[in-house]
């Protein structure tokens, strides 16, 4: 799937210190050290396209982002992939209801992201790829599956064949990344695409993983699993194995993909004997008006409407780094004033080439600290408030950096994709 134009990047040397990410898995703060030296590998899990790019959406891509360049910064070649739902009952929902065809939905929606991810100067990942491009991957998968004994049947009232779940009973793999109780997990299984209790599962939580021909539905043959559509976990094992191998580094994504979809995936991947991911760290909920955003409450702010009235897309960036990306927090028009001030007050630092000792290494220090942003701000406020510098003049850090002059911008378009000059 064509993805994006990605900003061009002009990192600085190799700083060779790693970057520190809490890992939901373990609840622990640990150095990311890749599995393969010196290549970091890092999947994000990608949207279903229908609402982007809401601001839940950037602040997930956007942590993302600055994942990947903090790992650049330590001197490692990066790989990035993500999928694209374009496969899955929200959307096909979402078309049906709105009369349009899935196939002109995900078109428009996807193309709409490539444009909102452009804008916030998000680097594009090496394999991008949908669901209905991975078919053949994704039917092998649940084929091998299938043959390892790990899936069965469950018969259908509505259609000519039988759906396939995962038998999770056989690996006991369950909880490995929430680590969560059986009653956490149903509080929202069933509101995150699971189906709790539907007869003739072995066990509850055991997902779907062929879906059988619905009339009306698109579907794929699949050889013995007959006609239908994959569930949805499975489509990221197949899409990471393809573009970067199992296992990788460093799994992302909003919170809300903890339980069950980054549980399941990691069951799928184990069920078919290979670890799934190393690390798992989760990007928080972004609320606006006092609630989740979401489309049913009708509080969904979008990217594309804020640049269309006028907004600069650096500021959004300014807004997102003001809070830690862990944390859940609310969006609000103050907040996009005082980001848009700030933008203007570091455009201004940057043309007057503001000095103030040490500042790329206090940037460098606080986005390998797990994405320490607000520390950063921070540091830029000090430099911004700085006089004038000196051509010529230099300090340096313990790690053997010359921070001069006209070097600031250069290290916040780098480590933080914001352009403070044209
Ligand atoms: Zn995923």
């Amino acid at each position: 799937m064509q993805s994006w134009t990605s900003p061009s990047l002009r990192p600085l040397p190799a700083s060779g210190v790693p970057l520190r990410l809490h890992d939901t898995r373990t609840g622990r703060i640990a150095p990311v050290i890749p599995s393969v030296p010196g290549r970091a590998r890092l999947y994000v899990c990608g949207i279903t396209p229908y609402d982007a790019t809401h601001l839940g959406h950037a602040a997930t891509y956007h942590a993302a982002d600055l994942m990947r360049r903090a790992l650049h910064d330590t001197g490692y070649e990066v790989e990035m992939a993500q999928n694209v739902t374009d496969v899955d009952d929200p959307l096909l929902e979402r078309a049906d209801r709105d009369g349009v065809d899935w196939q002109e939905l995900t078109a428009s929606q996807v193309a709409l992201f490539a444009e909102d991810m452009e804008a916030l100067r998000v680097i594009a990942p090496e394999t991008y790829r949908s669901v209905s491009e991975a078919m053949d991957e994704i039917i092998a998968v649940v084929s091998a599956l299938r043959e390892r004994g790990r899936a069965y049947t469950v018969p259908t009232a509505d259609a000519a064949g039988d759906d396939w779940y995962l038998d999770l009973s056989v690996d006991g793999a369950l909880g490995d990344v929430s680590g969560w109780n059986e009653a956490q997990m149903l509080e929202v299984f069933a509101d995150r695409g699971g189906d709790p209790d539907r007869e003739g599962k072995r066990g509850r939580f055991d997902p779907l993983l062929w879906r059988a021909e619905r009339e009306g539905e698109p579907a794929w043959e699949a050889g013995a699993l007959g006609r239908g559509r994959p569930g949805w976990h499975v489509e990221c094992v197949c899409i990471a194995e393809e573009g970067l191998g199992l296992p990788f580094d460093v799994q992302a994504g909003g919170s809300d993909l903890i339980f069950p979809h980054h549980d399941l995936s990691a069951a799928h991947s184990v069920a078919l004997g290979r670890p799934f991911a190393t690390a798992y760290t989760h990007s928080g909920m972004v609320g606006h008006e006092g609630e989740k955003m979401s489309k049913s409450l009708g509080n969904l702010v979008f990217v594309h409407r804020l640049v269309r009235d006028g907004v600069d897309p650096m500021a959004i960036r300014l807004v997102l780094m003001a809070h830690h990306y862990r944390s859940d927090w609310e969006w609000s028009d103050d907040e996009l004033e005082t980001a848009a001030v700030r933008l203007e007050v570091y455009r201004a630092a940057a043309r007057r080439r503001g000095h103030h000792p040490r500042t790329v290494a206090a940037l460098r220090a606080a986005l390998r600290d797990d994405l320490d942003t607000a520390s950063a701000l921070a540091a830029l406020d000090a430099w911004a408030s700085s006089g004038e510098g000196t051509t010529g003049s230099t300090e340096a850090d313990p790690a053997g950096w010359q921070d001069a002059p006209g070097d600031v911008p250069a290290a916040v378009d780098a480590l933080f994709g914001i352009a403070l000059t044209s």
